[in-house]
């Protein structure tokens, strides 16, 4: 999962041989996982 720094469109899916935004065509983007949201229990 990628974010575009140019237009902030999320970008599921990227060729990472051809790193480039589909929405504007920015080579610049951030890749980005999503919150994983964990819960910790002390025992
Ligand atoms: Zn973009």
């Amino acid at each position: 999962m990628y974010r575009c720094v140019n237009c902030n469109n999320i970008i599921e899916k990227m060729d990472p041989n051809y790193v480039r935004c589909p929405y504007c065509a920015s080579r610049i983007v951030f890749k980005s996982r999503p919150p994983v949201a964990r819960e910790v229990s002390t025992d």
